[in-house]
Parts: structure tokens; C-alpha cells; sequence
């Protein structure tokens, strides 16, 4: 009887591609306690509860200001306008990213350039950067996609002799480090999302600039509240991308678990590489430098449509990230850019799948999708 149960529950296991009422389960009254103490104190935008989040996550990414916003494309843009990019200017970034990281160029009225990805590592393929170079160049702007920091020695170097600005997009990579340091203490300023997804997830939306530079810390700050240094004296174009009290409540408790959550993700990470190693899939590949923190586990295959498709038949879901480069977009088709071509990540784009890989994924559905997995590569 109850081996009869054990069957039928495996055979319908189902694996969620993120579990986020798992994760919050355990911590639910302790962010429950702090969001009813902000309803009593009626301090709903911005105030001591982004305050204290702001200090806490500058010091977890090793900086000396944070400045908390309404989510991470409104980061990248107010990170462009502290920098004053505008027209004619030129942002070096990729086009396998997630459109935010483009949106932020575009709003100010600025041109994308993009590298190509490493076929390795699905980053930045930081030597094509150079070549890029014009005397329009104002930023570097590379993504730490899936949790994984960019080689940033190169850009460190190229920034430094031709007098670039150097902004990371750490959507992705909370606590990730690179040579040890960690990710949004490498460049000028940093971007980072608090969207619920993401390895510190808001209960809506958020995001934050990062910087240890005094004079963007005041600039991000004015950009961020109606360009105003004080009430009602208006310096410059501003923008309402002020952070919501509540979400910074939510932030502050969750971020004293991002460790543990980073860790828990990492030896996930490293089930599938030793399980999958054979299975014939092209595997995530990280640089000797950097560690990640996994926000993605993607791997590849010529035929990911079907082995998708045969994973959600048996219940396991996945996800693309992301099935059509920036530059593809129509939104870009007026672009030059749009009629380039960027070989690597054409391809990724088409073979990308995204496995569950998450803090609450137990080692029973992990086995599970292996094991599926290695089943439908074996059928093909
Ligand atoms: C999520 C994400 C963004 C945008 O953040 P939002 O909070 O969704 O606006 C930008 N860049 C990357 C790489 C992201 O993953």
C-alpha cells in the first residue's frame, strides 16, 4: 500500500522552475512582523526602512552607498544619467541579456554596441571589446548573466587607458565574486533587481544602484526623487523611481539569507554538472576567477524545443533565458545594429534551456530531472 502510494507520487512529481512560497515559508512572519510595523510608522516611500536596507546591502556588496529604486531597469538608467550619457554617446554592452540592460541606453537617448558571447561561459566576450571602442564610447556595461561575474580584468584595464566608465549589470549576481571581490564593487557603479525572481527577490518590484564614489551617490540620489537636492528645488531632469518602504522591509530580512540560499544553489549547481557531465549537453562553464551564485543553470542543445516540451510532459519546468537577442528585437529594428551579426549568441539563443535550480529544489526532484533528462537525450 504505501509502496503503491511512492510510486504514483513519483510518477506525478511535479518540478516547479521556481518555488518562491517554499522559500518564503520559513521566514513568513519575521517579513510579516517588519511590514506591520511599517503600516504603524506610515513611512511608505523611501525613509528609515530604505535607509536601513541601503546600509545593509552596501556593506554586503563590499561598497560605500547603495541607493535603492523602483527595479533594476530604472538602476541602469539612473546609473547612464548620473554618468550624463545622452545622444551620440555609445554603451558597450551584449545583446544576450534581458532587454533591461538595453532599455536603460535607450532611454537616455544613447546607442547599444554589442560584443559577442564567450561559447564557454555565455558572458561577455571581453576581448571583442577593444575593437569596439570609438571616440563616441562613454561605458562599458557588462552583464553578470545567470550568476556569473564577467571577466572584469580586461574591462578594468580598457576603462582605465581610454577613459571609459565601467557599469555592471549585477541583476543576477548578489553576492557572486570575482578574484575574490564582490559583484557591484567592480566598476563605477553597479545595477542590481530585487524582481521576486531574482536571488534577492522583493515582494514586487525593486532594484538599487550601488557605488563607493561620493558624487554619483549624490547624483543617483537626485535622479532618483524628481531631481530634487531638496523639497520642491528641482536641479535637473528627475524621474520617480523611489523604493517602495515595504519592499526594503521585505529586502532587509531576506537579504540575511542570501548566503545560505547562494550556497544551497551552488551545490545544486554542481549535482547537475557531475550528473549531466555525459549526458550530451553542452554544460555551464565558469572561469576560474569568478565564483557564481547561480541564478540560472543553462545548458544547450541543437534540440532544446523538444527536450523542453518532453520535460513538461513529465512534469519538470524550464525556461528560456533568452530565446531572441536584444538585437533581434524589433524594438531595435530601426538600428543599425539590428542587421549585425553575433554568431555565438545567435546560436545560445536558440539552444538555451534553462534547468529548476533553485534554494527549495530537493535532492528527489533534482535526481527526477536528471534523470528524465538523461532519458529524452538518450531517445533522441
Ligand atoms: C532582471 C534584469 C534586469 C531588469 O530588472 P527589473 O527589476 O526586472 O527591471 C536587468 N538586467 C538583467 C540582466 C536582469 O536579469
Amino acid at each position: 500500500m504505501s509502496n503503491r502510494i511512492l510510486k504514483s507520487v513519483s510518477l506525478d512529481m511535479q518540478v516547479p522552475f521556481m518555488d518562491l512560497a517554499a522559500l518564503h515559508a520559513p521566514i513568513q512572519g519575521e517579513i510579516e512582523r517588519q511590514i506591520s510595523r511599517l503600516a504603524s510608522s506610515s513611512s511608505f516611500v523611501l525613509g528609515p526602512a530604505v535607509e536601513r536596507f541601503e546600509n545593509h546591502f552596501a556593506e554586503y556588496c563590499e561598497v560605500e552607498h547603495a541607493i535603492g529604486c523602483n527595479s533594476g531597469t530604472s538602476a541602469v538608467h539612473m546609473a547612464l544619467r548620473a554618468l550624463d550619457i545622452g545622444p551620440g554617446d555609445e554603451v558597450i554592452t551584449v545583446s544576450h541579456t534581458f532587454v533591461g540592460t538595453v532599455w536603460g541606453i535607450l532611454y537616455c537617448g544613447a546607442t547599444p554596441v554589442f560584443a559577442d558571447i564567450d561559447a564557454q561561459t555565455m558572458n561577455m566576450d571581453v576581448s571583442q571589446v577593444e575593437a569596439l571602442i570609438t571616440d563616441r564610447t562613454r561605458v562599458i556595461l557588462p552583464v553578470h548573466l545567470y550568476g556569473q561575474p564577467v571577466d572584469m580584468a580586461p574591462l578594468q584595464e580598457l576603462a582605465q587607458r581610454y577613459g571609459l566608465y565601467l557599469v555592471e549589470d549585477a541583476a543576477q549576481a548578489h553576492g557572486a565574486r570575482y578574484r575574490g571581490k564582490c559583484a557591484g564593487s567592480l566598476g563605477d557603479m553597479a545595477c542590481f533587481s530585487f524582481y521576486p525572481g531574482k536571488n534577492l527577490g522583493a515582494w514586487g518590484e525593486a532594484g538599487a544602484v550601488v557605488t563607493s564614489n561620493p558624487e554619483f551617490a549624490e547624483r543617483l540620489h537626485r535622479i532618483r526623487d524628481h531631481g530634487q537636492p531638496e523639497r520642491y528645488r528641482h536641479t535637473e531632469l528627475g524621474f520617480n523611481y523611489r523604493m517602495d518602504a515595504i519592499q526594503a522591509a521585505v529586502l532587509d530580512v531576506k537579504l540575511r539569507y542570501l548566503n545560505a540560499w547562494n550556497r544551497s544553489r551552488q551545490e545544486k549547481a554542481s549535482i547537475y554538472n557531475e550528473t549531466l557531465i555525459d549526458a550530451g549537453l553542452v554544460l555551464p562553464e565558469v572561469i576560474k576567477d569568478a565564483d557564481s551564485v547561480w541564478h540560472l543553470y543553462v545548458v544547450r542543445h541543437e534540440q532544446r524545443d523538444h527536450i523542453a516540451a518532453e520535460l513538461q510532459t513529465a512534469g519538470i519546468s524550464t525556461g528560456l533565458h533568452y530565446p531572441i537577442p536584444v538585437h533581434k528585437q524589433d524594438v531595435l529594428s530601426d538600428l543599425e545594429v539590428s542587421r549585425a551579426s553575433f554568431p555565438v549568441t545567435e546560436s545560445v539563443g536558440k539552444q538555451c534551456l534553462s534547468l529548476p535550480l533553485h534554494p527549495c529544489l530537493d535532492d528527489v526532484q533534482q535526481a527526477h530531472v536528471c534523470e528524465k533528462l538523461m532519458k529524452i537525450l538518450e531517445s533522441l
